[in-house]
């Protein structure tokens, strides 16, 4: 037998490059997070960052992992969370992107991925980007016909090269903005400002989930940002989540007749 300790990256021991949460929840919802963690394979040892550095926001989307949890709760819905910290690999960019293995993030040299060799690159595909996505696929299939709307829950950085950020929650979408124009004005409601498709959008170039298990499939769908000031705390982050199952809620019934 081949001795493939070389090209293996999780040990027995690590946790799983997913956890599904509320598999069998009924909620029409279904909840994805890929930046939930900043986790990094003991292999890998600290990609050569600072502890600050890993508890940034280039590593994870702080506060998105508790917002989602708690909306899943909130919703009855399952959720999907990736395990690992988007620097090892990022499981929302597509394969051949050159952010998949990221050498620099938001102008922080990643010494870890500055040479990922071919080998390396292949062992973080297969055994942390394939399964998170295989599991959710999976799980979309396992539906059957039944009515799905797919949300992607990330977090922003409340400032960057663009200067300070004034949405405190944000949709975006790519070629499909169905449930985008449902969602927006039900959260701008009580006067929140609401990013639309700002300070990000979605592109096939740059993203993966959406465009894969959302406009390829037909689920109406949306990637929803909150700013990382407002969900610090699980308390906030709940807050945070409380409200947009409120907005959800407000406009599940005219979503599902969109499918
Ligand atoms: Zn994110």
């Amino acid at each position: 037998m081949d001795d493939l300790s070389n090209t293996t990256l999780l040990q027995p021991d690590e946790p799983p490059a997913f956890e599904v949460v509320n598999p069998d929840g009924k909620s029409a919802a279904f909840l994805i997070c890929d930046h939930a963690s900043n986790r990094i394979p003991r292999k890998l040892g600290t990609l050569g960052l600072s502890e600050a550095e890993r508890a940034d926001h280039i590593a994870w989307d702080p506060g998105a992992a508790n917002m989602a949890r708690r909306l899943s709760e909130q919703l009855d819905a399952p959720l999907v969370l990736s395990g690992y910290s988007r620097l090892v690999i990022d499981c929302n960019r597509p394969l051949d992107s050159t952010q998949l293995t990221a050498p620099v993030s938001g102008g922080v040299t990643v010494p870890g991925n500055s040479s990922v060799s071919t080998e390396d690159r292949a062992a973080r595909i297969a055994e942390l980007h394939r399964p998170y996505h295989d599991t959710i696929e999976a799980m979309l299939e396992a539906r059957g016909g039944r009515p799905t709307l797919l949300l992607s829950i990330h977090s922003f950085t409340p400032e960057l090269d663009d200067g300070p950020r004034p949405w405190r929650i944000a949709i975006a979408y790519g070629s499909d903005d169905r449930l985008a124009r449902l969602l927006i004005p039900a959260l701008r409601e009580d006067g929140t400002v609401v990013g639309d498709n700002q300070p990000y959008s979605v592109a096939a170039w740059s993203d993966y989930s959406i465009p894969v298990h959302g406009e390829r499939r037909g689920i109406p769908h949306v990637l929803v940002e909150t700013r990382q000031d407002g969900i610090r705390t699980p308390e906030t982050a709940a807050a945070w989540a409380d409200k947009l199952a409120d907005a959800y809620r407000r406009t599940e019934a005219a979503a599902l007749r969109l499918g």
